[in-house]
């Protein structure tokens, strides 16, 4: 069985946030390096909110006034 989870994180000063999918398989927890849109590399002192499902992650998107990238949203509605 394999879950994927979400991280979000912010970029640099500016609002804005990026996500991350992180696998949860048996073997334990993979997370990816690359954001989704593949722009960002993945810094865990940056990262605001992580392991949420993707239910979770679009909330957190959609609300909250947060500029998240639009490339990493679009994946949660595929
Ligand atoms: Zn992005």
């Amino acid at each position: 069985m394999k879950e994927t989870v979400y991280a979000l994180q912010k970029v640099g000063d500016k609002d804005e946030y990026h996500l991350f999918t992180c696998s949860i398989t048996s073997e334990g927890t993979i997370l990816e390096k690359k954001s989704i849109c593949n722009q960002i590399d993945y810094d865990e002192n940056h990262v605001v909110l992580s392991y949420l499902r993707e239910e979770m992650a679009r909330v957190k998107c959609a609300k909250g006034g947060r500029s998240v990238c639009h490339n990493c949203v679009s994946y949660l509605y595929i």
